[in-house]
Formats: C-alpha cells, sequence, structure tokens
C-alpha cells in the first residue's frame, strides 16, 4: 500500500508511534481489563493519566508555576467566549485582526455586553496575506489583554516576533502552532489551543493561564469559568478523557524526539524544503507575504484554478492528501505539524517537481 501522507490542517497527522501503543494499550490499560475509554475519570489509573498529561506539558513549554494548566472541551471556538467572559468584564480588549479565526474570535467577543473588543490592528484589506503591525504606544494600558493568533491557520502567516504591548498580558490562539514553534510561556496571560492539531484528538482544548488573572466570579456559569475548572483540575465534570491519554502519549513522543526546541528546528528543516522549491518554482507561487509565513500551514498555488484542482487530484492519488486550501482562500495548502515526517515534506517536493515538468 502507498504511504499516506495527511496534510490536513485538524484533525491532522498523529505520531505513528503514538498510534501504536494506542493500539497496543487499547484493550487494556495497564492490566485493568479496561481500555482508557471505560476507565472512571475519577479513578486512579485516570488521575496517573491527568497528572502525566500535565507534567510533561509543563516540561515541554516549561510553564512556571504561577501558571495552571486547563484540559476544556469546546474547541478553541470555546476559547473565543471563555476568554472575554473571564478577563475582560467591563473592559476593554484590544485584538489583532490577522486572519479567518482572529475575525472569528472578535466576533464572539463582540456578543458579550460587558466587554468591549477594539480591533487594535489587522490586515483584512491585505486578505490577511500578511501579520499587521501593532505598536505599544497605541495600546490603552488599563485594557484587559491583548489578543492574537501565533499562526493564521487558513491564511498561512505567523508572527515572527510577538507585538510589545506595555504592560498589557498577551492572550494567544496558540491552536496551529503550540508545542511547534519554541516560545516563551512568561511572555503571555493566557494561551489556548484546540488539541486537533499537534497534541492530539479532537474534543480537548488546552488552556495556559498565569494565576492572578483568575478571578472568582460565581456568576459566571461553572462550565466557562476558569477559576471553577482550576479549582477542580480539570474535572469539574467528565473531561475529554481518552484525548488526555493520547495527549499525554504525544507529550511523551516529543519528550523523547527532543522537545520544542528539538522539534521547531524539525519543522523549520520542514518548512524551508518546501519554501525553497516554491521560491524557485517558475509554476508554484506563494500567496503570502515572504517576512510572515508560517511554519506550519503553507498555502501555495498553480497557474490556474483547474490545475490546482488537477494537483489535489493527483497529489492524493499519489498519497499526499487533504492539500486542498481552506474553502475561503482556494489553492493549495500543506500543513506540517509535529508528527508529518520529513519524508512525507519530501515525497510532496518530488510530487511538486513532477507535476511542473508535466504542466509547466
Ligand atoms: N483558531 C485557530 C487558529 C484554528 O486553526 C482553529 C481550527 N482550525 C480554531 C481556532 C477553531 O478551533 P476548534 O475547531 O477547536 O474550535
Amino acid at each position: 500500500m502507498t504511504t499516506i501522507y495527511n496534510f490536513s490542517a485538524g484533525p491532522a497527522m498523529l505520531p505513528h508511534e503514538v498510534l501504536l501503543t494506542a493500539q497496543n494499550e487499547l484493550l487494556n490499560y495497564q492490566n485493568s481489563g479496561m481500555s482508557v475509554m471505560e476507565l472512571s475519570h475519577r479513578s486512579s489509573l485516570f488521575d496517573d493519566i491527568i497528572t502525566d498529561a500535565e507534567k510533561l506539558l509543563r516540561e515541554l513549554m516549561a510553564i512556571p508555576d504561577n501558571y495552571r494548566v486547563l484540559f476544556l472541551q469546546g474547541g478553541a471556538s470555546l476559547q473565543f467566549t471563555m476568554v472575554p467572559l473571564n478577563l475582560a468584564a467591563g473592559r476593554t480588549a484590544y485584538y489583532i485582526n490577522s486572519g479567518s479565526w482572529a475575525k472569528k474570535a472578535i466576533a464572539e467577543a463582540h456578543k458579550i455586553s460587558s466587554v468591549t473588543p477594539v480591533v487594535a490592528a489587522s490586515s483584512e484589506e491585505q486578505r490577511f496575506t500578511t501579520i499587521p503591525s501593532c505598536p505599544a504606544d497605541t495600546l490603552a494600558q488599563d485594557a484587559a489583554y491583548l489578543h492574537i493568533t501565533t499562526n493564521n491557520t487558513i491564511e498561512g502567516t505567523a508572527f515572527q516576533t510577538l507585538p510589545e504591548t506595555g504592560g498589557i498580558p498577551l492572550v494567544a490562539d496558540m491552536s496551529s502552532n503550540i508545542l511547534s514553534n519554541d516560545y516563551d510561556v512568561r511572555d503571555f496571560g493566557l494561551i489556548y489551543a484546540g488539541a486537533q492539531k499537534n497534541i492530539g484528538p479532537a474534543g480537548l482544548t488546552v488552556v495556559i493561564v498565569r494565576e492572578d488573572l483568575l478571578q472568582k466570579n460565581d456568576t459566571l456559569p461553572a462550565m466557562l469559568n476558569y477559576t471553577v475548572q482550576a479549582e477542580n483540575r480539570s474535572l469539574y465534570n467528565t473531561p475529554p478523557t481518552y484525548s488526555i491519554y493520547i495527549a499525554k502519549l504525544v507529550f511523551e513522543w516529543l519528550k523523547e524526539k527532543g522537545g520544542v526546541q528539538a522539534i521547531t528546528e524539525a519543522n523549520r528543516r520542514k518548512a524551508g524544503l518546501l519554501y525553497d522549491y516554491i521560491d524557485q518554482s517558475d509554476f508554484f507561487t506563494s500567496p503570502v507575504n515572504k517576512a510572515d509565513r508560517s511554519l506550519t500551514n503553507i498555502p501555495f498555488i498553480a497557474p490556474t484554478a483547474e490545475l490546482d484542482q488537477l494537483f489535489v487530484k493527483e497529489a492524493a492519488q499519489h498519497g499526499l492528501v487533504n492539500l486542498k486550501g481552506h474553502r475561503s482562500v482556494g489553492g493549495m495548502r500543506a500543513s506540517l505539524y509535529n508528527a508529518m515526517p520529513l519524508a512525507g515534506v519530501e515525497a510532496l517536493v518530488a510530487f511538486m517537481t513532477d507535476f511542473e515538468h508535466t504542466h509547466g
């Protein structure tokens, strides 16, 4: 059978080794005679899983003690609501409008009547092909936070440096480059990410929040309240137990690979290989401002929409699947998360070279 390389933006590839471990442990987890899916979330076996998952994530990201790690549900999309609800009641909150997901975050913040979202900078007029700059002196220092999307999954751009905020906490939607870019957690007040790209299966959302931003507010619905979730160690209700288990395996895998710094280097090599090919090609082009390119989501286009379509179809026949660009931007997009091996990118570049020779 042809090797399948899955370039999906998410849910995305998981490390093969992780899937093998999950397979081995599926029917009988640690001699319990049960699968992880069947364990009570109050059992000591599951307690070990969630404790280890948090410990490993703390180690991988060097998360300081004054930050809480939460394992929640509702996807990154629910964080578009939870962040302003918990952090910005009665206040202004700044947003950088750098892509379709940022725009959705802003739209959701507008639905919370006690919050005043303000767009501090936007690249929407450039169709999100760049990262807008946001000088600190344009920001009122009493704002609750400045929200950014570190990596714009759909458009394929990423912040190369974080904006200066003065003293305003930086809140980051890191869904598409958490653990694949070496960030310093201390630069952020809050980080959130849906799991289904670099962490594990869908259904789990990771939130990392500085303790001083957590406030007691009993008027918030319990499930939407960070403080309630933190006080209950993410076990206020039944958490997504199996997703947390797979996340733990992914964290172990990443640690074995040398951690975030090592994988960031590997990701640079993978992205470099693809961008180098695109840059010298007379056929494929990158629609994104060069200085703002993402390492994880790489869009590219052929000379016509018909050729784009043909490319996606023929690539799939060669085992290179899910290369269709997001419906809002068209073309192609290769998502190169941590689990994508260099061999997958080499196979993609080899196929692109052949396609260019045939159709160029
Ligand atoms: N933000 C970003 C940057 C994303 O890439 C995505 C999903 N692709 C989301 C938010 C939404 O995530 P979810 O589907 O987990 O709600």
